[in-house]
């Protein structure tokens, strides 16, 4: 007989009321586990100038493209993009959905408003460099692509350096 048989063959079973009652020495610990993310120089950037209800991107002068959010190299290039760019927070409506579905995947109750993400070419950009992000203040289906369309920002004092500074975009037009 291996010894790991015998062991299992003369191992005493633990019993739960064995560890409710403290027979079994047992230790219970909620690990404080903290990390810190870095979101690196772009998107850093980026997300400090949307606390201050601005949209920053990055200059790629090879293809003259202003890439939101900001990236530290051009993918089409291949080279590291150069200067700094404020872009408008206005933008056109490129493609949109009216989704009944919620953001947890939970099917949109009835009376409950659809939702409407959109992607949105934001003026300034360089083409393909578009937005997701959703469109409110309008019935869902009313709304059409090619639609101008401005951002509706957190108050200041509100924002946090996050995407969801920009609370929606409303139809201007
Ligand atoms: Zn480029």
């Amino acid at each position: 007989m291996l010894d790991a048989q015998r062991i299992l063959k003369t191992a005493t079973k633990v019993k739960l009321d064995d560890i409710k009652s403290g027979k079994v020495l047992s230790v219970h610990d909620k690990p404080n586990l903290k990390y810190a993310w870095d979101n690196g120089v772009a998107i850093g950037r980026y997300l400090a100038e949307l606390k201050n209800g601005r949209i920053i991107g990055k200059r790629c002068n090879s293809c003259k493209r202003v890439l939101v959010p900001p990236r530290m190299f051009c993918e089409l290039c291949w080279r590291p993009t150069d200067d700094w760019e404020f872009v408008q927070d206005t933008g056109t409506i490129l493609t949109c959905v009216v989704s009944h579905v919620n953001w947890d995947a939970s099917r949109v109750k009835k009376g409950q408003r659809y939702h409407t993400p959109a992607v949105i070419e934001l003026d300034g950009a360089g083409k393909d460099q578009e937005a997701m992000l959703h469109i409110d203040e309008i019935e869902p289906y009313d709304i059409k692509i090619g639609m101008r369309v401005k951002a509706v920002w957190k108050e200041p004092e509100e924002r946090i350096g996050a995407i969801t500074d920009i609370k929606y975009f409303k139809v201007i037009g």
